[in-house]
């Protein structure tokens, strides 16, 4: 949506009306917060790509609604792990949502983006969450964060087999993974069908949601996965073994 001189975006008043569209009634504290946190995305965009979403309304839909979404799967005082947060999508928007009520790391393996994360944590007055600099396949080796975690999510990372072998590491047995997808999710599950085995995993749901930005219609899944079991030691693989011989 354009602004133009006279009338500034009304910002939060749209994402109000907005989420309430998904069941979400969002207090003024949460939205001060999402406001700031888009403020900080526009403005740090400008010197290092966090997103090619510059519009304040397709930001509204296209992360915040969108991320929303996987907190309908989310409890209070889970320990969550954000694998590939990026600027922090969905892990920022988990974080403002249950204000303070989990426990949530967020990963990547850009460090100017964990710069950004960084200021987006310390400016929000968000508590309760460790970010971490590295790559999960190195990462989910090292005790502190192995079999720690009651819930993994990633969003625009990698395909289903990839994914899966970079997060059920984090994952206590019985934690599940929240993978936010598109469309095309039969056919990765499909694709994903050893690793799902080797690495003890079930699908448990697919949720599908909606929403409409300027007339094209986004039609988006939840995918959500159980760890039965523990896994071998030897995954995830280094990312050269995941590259050429996905599982
Ligand atoms: N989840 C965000 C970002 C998606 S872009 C969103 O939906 O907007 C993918 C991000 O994953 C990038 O920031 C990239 O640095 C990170 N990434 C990719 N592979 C990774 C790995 N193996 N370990 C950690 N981060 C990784």
């Amino acid at each position: 949506m354009k602004m133009d001189n006279l009338t500034q975006y009304d910002f939060k008043g749209t994402l109000k009306n907005e989420a309430l569209k998904y069941n979400f009634n969002l207090t003024d504290e949460q939205l001060t917060m999402f406001e700031n946190y888009k403020n900080l995305l526009l403005e740090w965009n400008e010197k290092i790509n966090l997103t090619a979403i510059t519009d304040e309304y397709e930001i509204i839909l296209k992360h915040f609604i969108d991320c929303l979404e996987c907190t309908k799967y989310i409890n209070e005082n889970e320990n969550i792990i954000d694998v590939g947060t990026g600027a922090g999508f969905p892990g920022i928007v988990i974080a403002i949502y249950f204000n303070n009520k989990v426990k949530i790391t967020l990963v990547d393996a850009l460090n100017k983006r964990i710069l950004f994360l960084e200021e987006v944590v310390k400016r929000l007055g968000l508590k309760n969450i460790n970010i971490i600099h590295g790559r999960a396949e190195e990462l989910a080796h090292n005790t502190e964060y192995r079999e720690t975690y009651n819930i993994v999510v990633s969003r625009a990372v990698a395909n289903l087999t990839t994914l899966l072998e970079f997060d059920v590491g984090f994952l206590k047995v019985n934690g599940r993974c929240l993978f936010l997808k598109g469309d095309n999710v039969k056919e990765e599950i499909n694709n994903a069908k050893n690793a799902l085995k080797i690495l003890k995993c079930d699908i448990e749901n697919i949720y599908n949601y909606n929403y409409e930005v300027n007339n094209e219609i986004y039609s988006r899944n939840i995918l959500q996965i159980i760890k039965k079991d523990i896994i071998s030691s030897k995954y995830p693989r280094n990312f050269g073994k995941i590259k050429k011989s996905p599982l």
